[in-house]
C-alpha cells in the first residue's frame, strides 16, 4: 500500500508568481519526460518483474517519483496562486484576467480548464498519455529504455533550471535533477548485474550479420570511427556484395497462396494493368495554363498558355 507524508521530499520556496515559468515547468509535470511518467513506468516494471532485487529497486523508484511529482506540482501551484485565486474568485477586471491568461506562456488551457493548478499536461497543453512509457517486459531492454528515459529527465531539469533565476527553485530542481543521475546509476547497475545482457532478449543474433557495418551513405563526409572500423566490424563498402545479404537469395519478395487467394489476386492484377504505350488526355491536360510545363497538347500547349494567361487578366480588368 501507499502511505503518505505531508512533508515533500525536498522543501519548495518559490520567491513570487510566475504563471509563465509555471507553464514552463509542467514539462516535468505531465509531459513526457515528466515525473508521472518516469513512476508509472517504473511502477508496472515493478508489479511484473520476477527479481526480487530488481523488483525492489523499480519500487523504490517508482514511488520515489510519486514523490518528485508531488515536488514539481508543489512548485507549480505556488507559482500559479496569485493567478488562481484571482481566476477563481473573478476579483480582477476581466482586462487584467485575460493578460493573466495570456501570461501563462502556450497553454491557456492551464488557467481556463484546471483554474491554475496543475494539470497533467506538457508545457504545450499536450495531455499526459500512456504512449510515454515504452515498457516491453523484459528488463535487457527495460532497463536500457529507463537509462534513457533518466538521462532525458536530466537533460530537461537542466534546461528549466537555466531559464529561472529562483534561487529556491534553481535548487528544487537541482535536487530533482540529480536524483535522476542517481537512478540513472541504479538502472545501469541493475542491467549489468545481468550477466548475459547483450543482445537482449534469449535469441542470439545470426553471426554472419552481427560484425557487417553498412557503408550505405557514400560520398563527401564517409568517415571511418570505432562504430565500423577496426577488429569488430567488417565494413562493406560495394553494397552489391551484400544485396541481398541471404547466401543464395535472389532479393525478391514470395508468398506461397492458396486457389482462392492466387484467383482473387489475378483478377485484381488484370482489372489494374497498365498500358505503357498509351498517351491518354487528361484533365490536367484540358486545364493547362502557365507552369503547368509539357502537357498532350504539345506546341500549341505553349501558345495557348499565353493566350489564357491574357484572357485571365482580362477577366480581372473591371468593366467600364
Ligand atoms: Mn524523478
Ligand atoms: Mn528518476
Amino acid at each position: 500500500m501507499f502511505m503518505h507524508n505531508k512533508r515533500l521530499q525536498y522543501t519548495v520556496r518559490v520567491s513570487e508568481p510566475n504563471p509563465k515559468l509555471a507553464c514552463m515547468l509542467l514539462e516535468q509535470f505531465g509531459g513526457a519526460d515528466g515525473e508521472l511518467a518516469a513512476a508509472m513506468r517504473y511502477f508496472t516494471q515493478g508489479l511484473a518483474e520476477e527479481d526480487p532485487g530488481r523488483k525492489d529497486m523499480l519500487l523504490d523508484i517508482a514511488t520515489e517519483e510519486l514523490s518528485h511529482l508531488e515536488v514539481i506540482g508543489s512548485i507549480v501551484t505556488m507559482l500559479n496562486k496569485g493567478a488562481r485565486a484571482q481566476l477563481t474568485e473573478q476579483q480582477s477586471s476581466e482586462a487584467e484576467l485575460y493578460q493573466m491568461i495570456g501570461a501563462s506562456g502556450t497553454s491557456a488551457k492551464e488557467a481556463i480548464l484546471f483554474g491554475g493548478g496543475p494539470g497533467l499536461i506538457d508545457s504545450a497543453g499536450v495531455p499526459w498519455t500512456a504512449n510515454y512509457i515504452d515498457s516491453r517486459g523484459e528488463p535487457t531492454v527495460d532497463l536500457r529504455s529507463n537509462i534513457a528515459a533518466e538521462s532525458r529527465a536530466k537533460i530537461v531539469y537542466e534546461r528549466l533550471i537555466g531559464i529561472t533565476d529562483d534561487p529556491g527553485i534553481k535548487e528544487a530542481l537541482g535536487f530533482l535533477m540529480t536524483r535522476e543521475v542517481a537512478h540513472q546509476k541504479s538502472f545501469e547497475k541493475a542491467l549489468y548485474a545481468i550477466e548475459d545482457n547483450f543482445p537482449p532478449g534469449k535469441l542470439p543474433g545470426v553471426e554472419a550479420y552481427a560484425n557487417m557495418y553498412v557503408n550505405a551513405s557514400q560520398g563527401e563526409g564517409d568517415m571511418r570511427g570505432p562504430w565500423n572500423s577496426g577488429d569488430q566490424w567488417e565494413t562493406v563498402d560495394d553494397l552489391n556484395q551484400v544485396l541481398p545479404a541471404d547466401p543464395g537469395g535472389d532479393g525478391t519478395a514470395s508468398v506461397g497462396l492458396g486457389p482462392s487467394d492466387a484467383g482473387a489476386l489475378q483478377m485484381m492484377t488484370a482489372r489494374l494493368k497498365s498500358d505503357p504505350d498509351a498517351d491518354p488526355m487528361t484533365g490536367a491536360d484540358l486545364g493547362a495554363g502557365p507552369g503547368a510545363g509539357r502537357t498532350s497538347k504539345g506546341d500549341q500547349g505553349g501558345a495557348s498558355d499565353i493566350h489564357s494567361a491574357s484572357r485571365r487578366a482580362d477577366s480581372l480588368t473591371p468593366a467600364e
